[in-house]
């Protein structure tokens, strides 16, 4: 899940679920209508693949720090959540995060001067990119490898993961 499309696709069908007793149900996304902030695009670039489980049709989990959210309200703004509610998730610090950097223009001004990319804390989250999923495929080559993710050139230099 760590592509956004393989995120966005989990919510195209429905999810069978099989309860402690009783008959498998299928659950399918709840909020298919234009109310909401909360969509199937806006909740991948948020990070976030769908996992309903019983009692909440509309649960989602981070491909990254795991976390599970539900109960969308229709103001509910995925990357906004995420941001608040995950302050050490890599990718809710680095994508999602985005929105307090800019100003009304989009232009970058980081009014917190503690999200400077060059912080020790971004370069950090940057780092942590590296080790989803599969992790960073140049590791296994030990830490003399030119792009081991180690290498302070790698986190330095403003890179993240994006598989
Ligand atoms: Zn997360």
């Amino acid at each position: 899940m760590e592509v956004y499309q393989k995120r966005l696709e989990s919510f195209a069908k429905p999810k069978r679920i099989k309860p402690a007793k009783g008959r498998a149900v299928s659950i399918s996304w709840p909020h298919d209508n234009a109310d909401y902030k909360a969509t199937p695009e806006s909740l991948a670039e948020a990070g976030f693949f769908y996992k309903p489980e019983l009692g909440f049709p509309d649960n989602v989990q981070c491909y990254l720090c795991k976390r599970e959210l539900s109960e969308w309200e229709p103001d509910d703004d995925p990357l906004e959540i995420h941001y608040q509610k995950c302050e050490h998730c890599p990718w809710a610090v680095l994508r999602c995060g985005l929105l307090h950097d800019t100003d009304s223009h989009q232009r970058f001004v980081f009014p917190d001067k503690s999200r400077i990319p060059s912080s020790p804390f971004l370069e950090q989250m940057r780092y942590e990119t590296f080790q989803a999923g599969k992790g960073w495929p140049y590791d296994e080559e030990g830490d003399a490898h030119r792009c081991h993710s180690r290498r302070v050139r790698c986190t330095r230099s403003l890179l993240f993961s994006l598989p």
